[in-house]
């Protein structure tokens, strides 16, 4: 079965009597090229668990249980359990979990999975075509409970792709760029119209696989302080760094000044166009109280 023709997602509508929800995000991909790039880009293997986030009616899925050992998908509206279990039947290799993404503990679910049918599973592989709305605290769950995957391929919007991959200086680089790109390496995949959605989205999308460093991309005394550094530099982005890290930073101008001196950072630069090393050298020379 076809499942991202435009007639099967009528069809599943229909039979099913189920409505998709908007406030759910549930724009379903119709384009066979576009779920292809999706599965092919983190190179799945028949020793990989592959974790998928929203399959929707299993477009992704049944794609990825071809090439993968397992996969796990997570799909919160439990309205698609029941077309989940009838679209892939077929597969003895899918998990369909009624869960929310964000209230799920990835780390326990892995810990439970690092065994198919006898044979160890030698990495993760997180996909999906995200919901907009959730999808930066989805990406940031993931980095941040330090999931044990190798990649996240996912689809999202453009502008939030642009904003992730942005380099220094650019208009979109943001904190966010910066928080994702010291967790990650990222390979842009592809650009998707709005067009092969069913309903049709507002805007254009993006695939991203973001490759999880397995090393740090620079040395931190503290973590906790260089992504408070981020955060008050880019909550004040107009404002020079002398004056966006006090205060808010627990540390006084004359503390902050002598950080910038230290790590040879002109002190009337803004946040937009320092690097994650440059960010580094200052988190690394305040003392936060
Ligand atoms: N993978 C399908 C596709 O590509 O056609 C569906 C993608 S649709 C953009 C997003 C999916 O994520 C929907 O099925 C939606 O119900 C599900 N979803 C939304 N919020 C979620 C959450 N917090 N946890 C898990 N799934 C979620």
């Amino acid at each position: 079965m076809k499942l991202y023709t435009p007639a099967t997602i009528r069809e599943i509508k229909d039979k099913h009597d189920f409505k998709l929800s908007k406030s759910l995000g549930q724009n379903f991909l119709t384009d066979k090229n576009i779920i292809e790039k999706i599965i092919q880009a983190p190179a799945i293997t028949k020793n990989d668990l592959v974790i998928e986030i929203g399959p929707g009616i299993g477009v992704l899925t049944s794609e990825a249980a071809e090439k993968a050992a397992k996969v796990i998908a997570i799909e919160i509206d439990r309205k698609l359990i029941p077309i989940l279990e009838e679209t892939l039947k077929e597969y003895d290799n899918i998990e369909i979990l009624n869960k929310d993404i964000l209230k799920t503990d990835l780390n326990e679910l892995l810990e439970q999975n690092r065994e198919y049918k006898g044979q160890k599973i030698e990495s993760v592989k997180i996909i999906g075509n995200l919901p907009y709305y959730i999808t930066t605290p989805i990406i940031m769950k993931i980095l941040e409970d330090g999931v044990k995957a190798e990649s996240i391929t996912i689809m999202m919007q453009k502008e939030v792709a642009d904003r992730l991959k942005a380099p220094p200086g650019s208009k979109t680089y943001g904190a966010i760029s910066v928080a994702v790109q010291y967790y990650c390496t990222i390979t842009h995949i592809a650009n998707v119209s709005k067009e092969v959605f069913i309903p049709q989205p507002k805007v254009d999308s993006s695939v991203l696989r973001l490759d999880i460093r397995k090393e740090r991309p620079v040395f931190l005394k503290d973590e906790k302080v260089f992504f408070r550094c981020i955060k008050s530099g880019f909550g004040q982005r107009r404002k020079t760094l002398l004056n966006s890290l006090t205060g808010a930073m627990g540390a006084s101008k004359e503390e902050v000044g002598k950080a910038l001196e230290i790590a040879k950072i002109d002190s009337k630069r803004r946040a937009e166009t320092l690097s994650i090393e440059e960010f580094a050298n200052i988190a690394n020379e305040l003392q936060v109280k």
